[in-house]
């Protein structure tokens, strides 16, 4: 039994000698590796999560709703309130993670013989489920700065002619924000080429300097606005990701979606986190200070810092990034070495952890000058 390996069982072609996403889960004191918030629910709340579960639990005999109507509204809400653009229930979808919402719209608008493209380096994910889907899966360019050249991702659009075109704003690993217009010229450029759907992944809209790009949703059926309660709601837990979009987006995607996809428990979950949504973007403030904190931080320390829109920071440049990845390690402190040659990433932590970060790298700098 235990001498059969992947590579023994007839899997598809394209997954062979492939990995699954695997940053890994240590158990260190100071964990800032995966970008989630370092805040726990505050107590009136986990309070409110048991109320809703409980009544939940009174009807889990029953399959739950599965078009998850009063999530949906209540979403829609949140987002009209905050983005000044109008978002109604018939604009929104949601799922298990924004990964399964991306999911489900390259299972719609991708799949084989289909291509999508992003500009790298960028989420991870984005390739993994294009690969997973059957997606040919491009990379497109980045500038040397991090940001999207406009000139380059025009002609790679022109070029591959990709039916899916992501957007990461702010971009993850970099903390890069995308500006309004060069979305709207990557949208035109990508209607030029061949109708296609443009994703606009939003995960952590919420820590931006700027404003969502929700209202760039006006006029413009093929695109995607994806969001997540994992970041700035402090539910990475939760699995719940959603989208904006135009109606026929929300419909076309129910048909590659599988029948009550969403806990009668997510649901209820989600739905107490959202009445309580003024308190944990108190806590989005909050990071948002320490994030900056870390980018001032790290330049008086002498490393060079990408701009940061997000709850993470992009530092280096190192000789060798997994070399000190482990060093810092070796000090108790968790970051990420996501692949980017002479960079890593730290997540906005409390300001302890922060600081118990800045005091690794602080003592690092020093040993090697
Ligand atoms: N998009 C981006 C850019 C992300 O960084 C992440 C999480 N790391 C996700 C989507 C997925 O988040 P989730 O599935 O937890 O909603």
């Amino acid at each position: 039994m235990s001498d059969v390996r992947i590579d023994d069982l007839p899997v598809r072609d394209e997954l062979r000698g492939t990995s699954p996403y695997g940053a890994p889960q240590l158990d260190v004191p100071v964990r800032l590796n995966t970008n989630e918030n370092p805040y726990p629910l505050p107590e009136p709340l986990v309070e409110r999560i048991a109320e809703r579960v409980r009544e939940a639990a009174r009807h889990l005999n029953r399959y739950p709703d599965r078009d998850a109507v009063e999530l949906r509204a209540r979403l829609a809400e949140y987002l009209t309130r905050t983005s000044g653009h109008a978002v109604g229930l018939g604009n929104v979808w949601a799922a298990n993670g924004s990964n399964e919402v991306i999911q489900q719209l390259l299972q719609t608008f991708g799949g084989p013989g289909r291509t999508a493209i992003g500009f790298e380096p960028s989420y991870s994910m984005h390739a993994l489920i294009a690969r997973g889907t059957g997606t040919g899966w491009i990379s497109g360019p980045r500038g040397e700065d991090f940001t999207i050249d406009l000139a380059a991702a025009r002609e790679a659009i022109a070029e591959h002619r990709p039916d899916v075109v992501f957007v990461t704003t702010p971009n993850n690993p970099t903390g890069t924000a995308v500006p309004p217009e060069t979305v709207t010229a990557l949208y035109e450029a990508a209607q030029a080429a061949k109708p296609s759907m443009v994703i606009v992944d939003e995960a952590y809209i919420e820590f931006s300097h700027g404003a969502s790009l929700l209202p760039l949703l006006e006029g413009r059926p093929h695109l995607v606005v994806s969001r997540t309660m994992s970041k700035a709601f402090g539910a990475a837990g939760l699995r719940l990701g959603y989208l904006a979009a135009h109606p026929a987006v929300v419909d076309a995607v129910q048909l590659v979606r599988l029948p009550y996809h969403l806990s009668a428990v997510t649901q209820a979950t989600a739905l107490a986190a959202l009445e309580h949504t003024d308190t944990l973007l108190g806590y989005v403030e909050q990071l948002k200070t320490e994030r900056d904190r870390l980018v001032t931080e790290l330049r008086a320390i002498g490393y060079e810092v990408t701009a940061s829109d997000a709850n993470f920071v992009q530092f280096g440049r190192f000789a060798d990034a997994h070399a000190v990845w482990q060093q810092i390690l070796d000090r108790g402190v968790l970051v990420r070495d996501n692949g980017v040659p002479g960079w890593l990433r730290v997540t906005a932590g409390t300001p302890q952890e922060n600081d118990a970060f800045l005091d690794a790298v602080r003592e690092l700098k020093k040993e090697q000058s």
